[in-house]
């Protein structure tokens, strides 16, 4: 089995290359940001409680996430394998993560961080923002998007690091050279 997470700041391009990689490897794509837009759209009870914090550009809650991410592996269990794209985010999500996969004995194969300077990233979160109409995509929010990333997700790179899963992919250049150099790194794991 294998089982990816896919780090980084918002606007690197982990979305895009992680349909991809699902494809290509037959995993379980999880976005949680995807996952959380769905529900707004549908307006359903959850969706509204949590349109207003993604509105702003803050974390949602981690107790929320957690349950999230647990009811979508369990609809997934015959899996080869997932790929886990904007989850975890924060110290107890991972802690979770570690947990749910324990638990299920099963272990994250890596983490794969998508690296991009930041005005590259910002150009392309505004360029976003402006082909999708994404309501978390103001220049306002994409700056608080990136000030909570550092904050909270960023030091989940030494707890990766420590466990020796993480590994640093070069995210500039064509979709598909992208994508071919994160094909090389997980066919060499
Ligand atoms: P990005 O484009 O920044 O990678 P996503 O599409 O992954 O963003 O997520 C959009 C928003 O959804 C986040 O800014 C956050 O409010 C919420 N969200 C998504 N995943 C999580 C998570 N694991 N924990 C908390 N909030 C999350």
């Amino acid at each position: 089995m294998l089982n990816l997470i896919f780090f980084g700041p918002p606007g690197v391009g982990k979305g895009t290359q992680a349909v991809k990689v699902a494809k290509h490897y037959n995993l379980v794509h999880v976005s949680t940001g995807d996952i959380l837009r769905a529900e707004i759209k549908l307006e359903t009870e959850l969706g509204l409680r949590v349109r207003d914090v993604i509105a702003s550009g803050e974390l949602v809650s981690d107790e929320l996430l957690i349950q999230i991410l647990e009811s979508t592996c369990e609809k997934h269990k015959e899996a080869d394998g997932f790929i886990f794209d904007g989850f975890p985010r924060t110290l107890r999500q991972a802690e979770a993560l570690d947990e749910m996969m324990t638990h299920a004995n099963l272990k994250v194969t890596m983490v794969v961080s998508l690296v991009v300077p930041e005005n590259e990233v910002l150009r392309r979160l505004v360029n976003r923002a402006i082909e999708q109409g994404r309501t978390d995509d103001t220049e306002e929010v994409i700056k608080n998007r990136l000030t909570v990333y550092h904050r909270h997700t960023k030091p989940l790179i030494d707890y990766y690091k420590k466990r020796d899963l993480y590994i640093e992919v070069p995210g500039e250049g064509t979709i598909e050279h992208v994508f071919k150099s994160l094909c090389r790194v997980i066919d060499h794991r």
